[in-house]
């Protein structure tokens, strides 16, 4: 039995459950939280978010029975900048020109 937590979102969900059904395999939504009587899901979450145009959502394996199906938000729509040559994320800009200094770089 597979548990696929949809993050809050009741809708997609439902609409997940609805999907699998329509696909032969037992599902149960609860509130956001969906059972699945099926272990071999991973492919089928794929075709879920293909099919529905849900770009933006990815599929996380926690561990083989636990999914989190949720909206991938980039970190910089919360305001953080990224270092552009290793990935490190700051909070600002400012501590962006310390963190450079890590790489080697001479500010002028
Ligand atoms: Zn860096």
């Amino acid at each position: 039995m597979i548990i696929i937590d949809c993050a809050g979102d009741n809708d997609i969900a439902i609409e997940l459950e609805n999907y699998l059904k329509n696909h032969g395999f037992g599902a149960k939504a609860e509130e956001s939280i969906l059972t699945v009587t099926e272990a071999n899901i991973e492919h089928i979450l794929g075709s879920f978010l293909k099919e529905t145009s849900r770009s933006d959502y990815s599929v996380r394996k926690i561990d083989s029975t636990n999914f989190v199906l949720a909206r991938e938000v980039p970190i910089e729509d919360f305001g953080f900048v990224r270092c552009e040559m290793c990935g490190y994320v700051v909070s600002n800009e400012e501590e962006l020109l310390i963190h450079r200094r890590a790489h080697g770089i001479q500010l002028l």
